[in-house]
């Protein structure tokens, strides 16, 4: 029988940072399991390894919670990039580890390779230059979300045979059944709906914390975010249906962290979240819970915060973005200050300690004055909670990117520039010297909570 081999490939990260923060290859990984699920044998490499056993000290290097620093390498700086003052590196495996991985694979006919964020195509491109010439007869589909966004660009420099816009599972299966000459039924197989089935973690070298995802989307709709041209629609799982895939991954791995990678877990509280923590507090197995990806503060009621403090809930990041009113109403009105302050109150009413809460500002935003940025700097702090201040990114079709080009009179056509370590170049009346001074502020201010 012809072995049907397809090889995945998590490429690297190319950028000026990058941590892992239960940074798993999800989408990857559903589409792992839904290949194999179709009787295909899958390969797959992660580039974005932290434990590759080949890096000794970064094994002995374990943070918090199986959080940590990737492995990094300093790259030559891309042109577009040449004026931001800081190192740019290639985050991952080192490439002779990537092409040991890749000579003990059986060759593929077929290689999928996902994508991030947009600007970190240089390290896609790196993993389709290299698999082509060490599997010169094979094809490569790429998708992700650069391959989403930024489709143009990928069919005209990536050197992929097949680019993949949005959900990728049926569209590669069916380039796999091309190239393998297998006959399917698909409208009939659409037809039966099939259950969503458990990312392929089992192809991961190892599994010491695992991210999750219990819905799709998001039913808002903010200035500045790329949620519904990624997931057009809202869906959340069935809440029995999540605690089976936790049960099978505590049961099957060990593991001792989750992280909720949802863009809005907290949506429809009483049918979805509520009923989930319950059946975690029912079960208490001491698992700790990540929520990195920032929770819908108006949905952190009294009940809610305590259902997250008993279900061992260890990381909690908010969503507020800003203080100001406006901004507030005008980019997608998902919180105001008076809701950001209640659910305040009711994490701490629920036990969570100043330091465990954490909170996302954001700076650059186009029209945005430093005054605002420290307006919502004070506020957060104010009510004795830690402040995370994240970069804008111009992202391609939401409103802000267009607000962007015209502020900052970038290339469109360059993916680079959407690059989040560029806007204090490029903003009129802030220079990286008063960028470096508010970033120092910031931790000035969380060192002080008690
Ligand atoms: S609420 Fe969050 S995930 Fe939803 S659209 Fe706004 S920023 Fe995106």
């Amino acid at each position: 029988m012809i072995k049907r081999n397809i090889l995945l490939i998590n490429p690297w990260i190319y950028d000026f940072a990058a941590y892992d923060l239960w940074m798993k290859p999800l989408g990857l990984l559903y589409i792992a399991a839904f290949l194999e699920k179709f009787g295909y044998s899958v390969s797959f490499i992660n580039c974005m390894e932290r434990n590759h056993p080949a890096l000794k000290r970064n094994q002995e290097k374990k943070e918090k919670y199986d959080c940590g620093k990737f492995f990094a390498e300093e790259v030559e700086k891309p042109s577009s990039l040449k004026d931001v003052p800081r190192r740019y590196k290639r985050y991952g495996i080192p490439l002779p580890i990537f092409e040991e991985e890749l000579s003990k694979i059986p060759p593929p006919k077929l290689i999928g390779v996902t994508s991030g964020m947009t600007y970190w195509y240089p390290g896609v491109f790196e993993v389709i230059r290299r698999v082509k010439s060490f599997f010169p007869k094979a094809l490569v589909v790429l998708g992700g979300i650069y391959a989403t966004l930024c489709s143009k660009h990928a069919k005209k420099f990536s050197r992929a045979d097949y680019i993949i816009e949005g959900r990728g599972e049926w569209k590669i299966l069916r380039i796999a059944d091309e190239i393998f000459r297998i006959k399917r039924n698909y409208s009939s197989l659409l037809k039966k709906r099939e259950k969503l089935l458990y990312p392929a973690y089992h192809l991961l070298r190892r599994v010491d914390s695992i991210s999750l995802l219990t819905s799709f989307g998001c039913p808002f709709q903010c200035t500045y975010c790329a949620s519904r041209i990624l997931q057009p629609s809202f869906y959340q799982r069935d809440p029995e249906e999540v605690i089976r895939e936790i049960d099978y991954f505590v049961r099957n791995f060990r593991i001792k962290d989750i992280a909720f990678y949802d863009d809005a877990l907290l949506v429809n509280p009483q049918k979805h979240i509520l009923p989930i923590l319950k059946k975690i507090i029912e079960k208490n197995e001491g698992i700790r819970f990540h929520t990195p990806n920032g929770l819908h503060i108006r949905y952190i009621s009294k009940i809610v915060a305590k259902r997250l403090y008993q279900a061992n809930f260890k990381t909690i990041r908010l969503s507020l973005e800003t203080s100001n009113f406006r901004r507030q109403k005008n980019s997608g009105h998902k919180v105001s200050n008076k809701e950001f302050v209640q659910a305040i109150n009711n994490l701490k009413e629920a036990g969570y300690s100043s330091r465990e809460i954490e909170v996302y500002v954001m700076m650059g935003l186009p029209g945005q004055s430093l005054k605002e940025v420290m307006d919502s700097v004070k506020f957060v702090h104010s009510l004795k909670v830690k402040i995370k201040l994240v970069q804008f990114s111009p992202i391609p079709g939401t409103k802000e990117y267009e607000k962007a080009v015209k502020e900052y009179g970038f290339n469109k056509d360059e993916p680079l520039f959407q690059n989040n370590s560029i806007f204090p170049l490029k903003k009129k009346g802030i220079s990286f010297q008063e960028f470096w001074e508010i970033k120092n502020f910031v931790n000035e201010l969380n060192l002080k909570l008690s």
